[in-house]
């Protein structure tokens, strides 16, 4: 698939201190891409590098295979992590004058905000000013503002903070039906909830190094353990249990079940497939579940920052 942005080798230092080292990344035409990391890490400072804010003191940006230049911005629709919308304007008017900047006309603006207003039920907020909105609020709007002009890219700098879980949820859904419309979207956040309904890929940064990037299903590919969480219904359970920790790497594991069912994980060593063991077990007693376990994008977090502490 061909990328949308690539991002090659940006390096950038404030002072002394690197913010961003050396980190490459490159963004599948449509595709959803979480750039993960703990705070502080530097994904802001990236985000701020692709929208052309901060310049880097090393590397490039393209776009469409193209050097970034002034005229890309208008490509790029932009949701700060600073949210800023000016506090003693109405909404209606203000939502009105971004749009137009973006290049929209009047009469373009004024339909795509009734739509969005309309689709977020906020039409009644039309003439409140923004400071009398709580910030969950005034994010909606500059949500809307955001993506109002259908840019190709969409890049939303931690979407979901400040938000309660319903409106982050009205987000989400927002997000991946703008991807199903052809956008690509770029997202940052430093937790991992909503990242695995979101992501096909994702970028790991941690202190200024990009650690981590991929097809999030290769990744979890290359992860995974060759583990299976299994129950076992067995006459002579606590025999079979321990025949199984004898032959294989056990522990037990808990999930619910109406019936007393062993219930462990079990992992394989390479050379024995998931086969060979489902026959080995059905020989010990009735197999009521089997699964393979596949490692969460939580998981993987934490595991590859550890690793890399
Ligand atoms: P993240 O978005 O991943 O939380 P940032 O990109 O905002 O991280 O910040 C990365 C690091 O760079 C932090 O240590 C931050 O303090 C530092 N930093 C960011 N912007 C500036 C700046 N304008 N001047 C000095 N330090 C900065
Ligand atoms: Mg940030």
């Amino acid at each position: 698939m061909a990328n949308l942005l690539e991002v090659q080798q940006a390096t950038k230092r404030f002072g002394t201190f690197t913010a961003l080292n050396n980190v490459s990344i490159q963004v599948p035409k449509g595709s959803i891409f979480g750039l993960l990391g703990p705070n502080g890490a530097g994904k802001t400072t990236l985000i701020r590098i692709i929208n052309q804010i901060t310049l880097p003191d090393e590397g490039n940006v393209l776009l469409d295979n193209e050097p970034l230049q002034p005229h890309h911005v208008k490509d790029i629709g932009y949701l700060p992590e600073e949210r800023g919308l000016y506090k003693s304007m109405k909404v209606g008017e203000q939502a009105l004058y971004l749009a137009q900047l973006k290049g929209l006309s009047k009469t373009e603006a004024k339909e795509r905000l009734k739509y969005w207003f309309d689709k977020f039920d906020i039409t009644h907020w039309w003439d409140k000013k923004i400071q009398e909105l709580s910030k969950g609020m005034a994010q909606k709007v500059q949500f809307i503002v955001t993506v109002l002009h259908r840019p190709k890219l969409l890049i939303f700098d931690e979407p979901f903070s400040g938000f309660d879980p319903i409106n982050a949820n009205v987000i989400k859904d927002e997000i991946l039906q703008l991807q199903e419309e052809g956008a690509t979207v770029i997202f940052s956040t430093h937790r991992m909830e909503s990242v695995e309904e979101l992501c096909d890929h994702i970028a790991l940064i941690h202190k200024s190094k990009k650690i981590l990037e991929g097809k999030v299903t290769d990744i979890k590919k290359a992860y995974k353990t060759n583990t299976f969480e299994v129950g076992l219904l067995a006459d002579n359970s606590m025999q079979v249990y321990a025949e199984l920790q004898d032959k294989f790497k056990v522990v037990p594991a808990d999930f619910k079940t109406i019936d007393d069912q062993l219930k462990m994980k079990i992992t394989l060593d390479n050379n024995l497939s998931s086969n060979e063991l489902l026959q080995y077990l059905s020989n010990k007693g009735q197999v009521m579940r089997f699964n393979e376990v596949i490692p969460g994008v939580n998981e993987i977090f934490i595991k590859t920052i550890t690793d890399n502490e």
